[in-house]
């Protein structure tokens, strides 16, 4: 029997990691189920899965937790600490699927405690890739990507020496607005912005996706992982998104992958790893399909892409400043406080007043020094947004 943690079970990857568990239910024992607000989501599979323990972020909600849990014998418990104890209970395999820089902690407590880290969060490698991989290097653990384009890449790359690699392609599907003239960009909503064409997400990276922000942490997210240099990594629009990443060699030759867009392939090939093992999702038919589309971003449309190339070469700090920056600027594009298009002015411009305390760029950094850029950048970008206001 494998011991789990879900760290965001209650969320998009979270459900997806629970049906793939739940059809081979007697191989897991769930240890622990952490979530947000949706208590009764998170109860209900807390019990139906017979968890160790079940964990809220929020500190107020503890005592409704309990009376969900009563009787159950699942044991209940809230806050930031108790996710970061959750993660530390021993376990094989751990799901971070919390959605932002709040999943970096119990990410690398699940690292510490030696459990095999799926990552869906990308904010863990963007904030502090340095950080997590040396620790994963440390305690001899193991990352296994499960966003999408990452987990293609590394599929791509079975039995191959990433020397060889030349370059790396993630797809982009280009997200809501990928047809809609730029002129009219500024004016959209969230509810706009929180469709997307070809996967089902939570609505965070949803609308990170019709900004490309969520493609802007995936190419720092690919730098981080696999160690390559920026210049390596190329973003290409392709809207069908079935290619989800290529790695081309330095003979020429590149390796894609393809699928459809099914977050299960991507969790259970990192819940099966290094076997594989049959998931329950579409098989592509391409003669049906008939074509597969590409074009290059172009060039002024997604900021974001620019900005990510500047925290790549700036190094130090930048990565944990620009995500806290996003994550603010997204929260108040979702409150309407913000346009969609100011949200990557508000970020560039974070991090340009920024500058001067992101530290050398190769300087190394702690979880406290991270976490202290964390809480800067988000109080620099209020101030910026404030600013704009007057
Ligand atoms: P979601 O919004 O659907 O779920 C997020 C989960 O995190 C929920 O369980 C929520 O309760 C919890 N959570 C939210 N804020 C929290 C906080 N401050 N502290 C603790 N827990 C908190 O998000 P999602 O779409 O499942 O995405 C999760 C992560 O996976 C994100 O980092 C996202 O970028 C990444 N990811 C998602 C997809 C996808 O298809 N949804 C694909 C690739 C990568
Ligand atoms: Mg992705």
């Amino acid at each position: 029997m494998r011991r789990v943690t879900i760290l965001g079970a209650t969320g998009s990857i979270g459900q997806n990691t629970i049906d793939l568990i739940d059809r081979n239910a007697e191989g897991y024992q769930v240890v622990a189920l952490t979530g947000g607000r949706n208590l009764a989501q998170l109860a209900r599979d807390a019990i139906r899965l017979e968890a160790e323990v079940a964990v809220t972020a929020h500190d107020d909600l503890l005592d409704d937790l309990r009376a969900a849990l009563a009787g159950s014998g699942v044991e209940a418990a809230a806050g930031a600490e108790a996710l970061k104890e959750a993660a530390a209970r021993p376990a094989d395999w751990v799901m971070s699927a919390i959605v932002g820089a709040a999943g970096l902690p119990p990410g690398l407590a699940a690292l510490e405690q030696g459990a095999t880290l799926a990552l869906a969060n990308k904010e863990t490698l963007v904030a502090a890739g340095a950080l997590v991989m040396d620790m994963a290097r440390q305690h001899n653990g193991t990352i296994l990507p499960v966003d999408s384009e990452h987990s293609a890449v590394f599929q791509a790359l079975a039995g191959e020496d990433i020397a060889s690699v030349e370059r790396v392609i993630l797809t982009a599907s280009g997200g809501a607005f990928r047809d809609w003239p730029m002129e009219k960009l500024c004016s959209a909503t969230p509810e706009q912005a929180a469709t997307h064409p070809n996967w089902d997400m939570g609505q965070r990276i949803t609308i990170d996706s019709a900004s490309m922000f969520n493609k802007a942490l995936e190419v720092i997210e690919a730098k981080e992982f696999f160690g390559l240099a920026p210049d390596q990594i190329e973003v290409l629009i392709h809207p069908e998104s079935m290619v989800h990443a290529l790695v081309g060699h330095v003979d020429g030759g590149i390796m894609a992958h393809l699928g459809a867009p099914d977050m299960r392939h991507a969790i259970g090939y990192a819940l099966h790893w290094p076997a594989r093992a049959p998931l329950p999702v579409e098989r592509l038919d391409l003669a049906k399909l008939g074509q597969l589309t590409f074009r290059a971003p172009e060039p002024g449309r997604y900021p974001a892409l620019e900005l990510a190339r500047r925290v790549m070469e700036r190094g130090g700090l930048a990565g944990a400043a620009f995500n806290a920056a996003k994550e603010r600027a997204l929260d108040a594009f979702i409150a309407r406080r913000i346009g969609f298009t100011e949200m990557a002015e508000v970020v560039a411009r974070s991090l340009d007043r920024l500058d001067a305390r992101l530290g050398p760029a190769k300087g190394r950094f702690d979880l406290d020094n991270i976490l202290q850029m964390d809480h800067l950048a988000r109080c620099e970008a209020d101030k910026v947004m404030a600013e704009r206001q007057q």
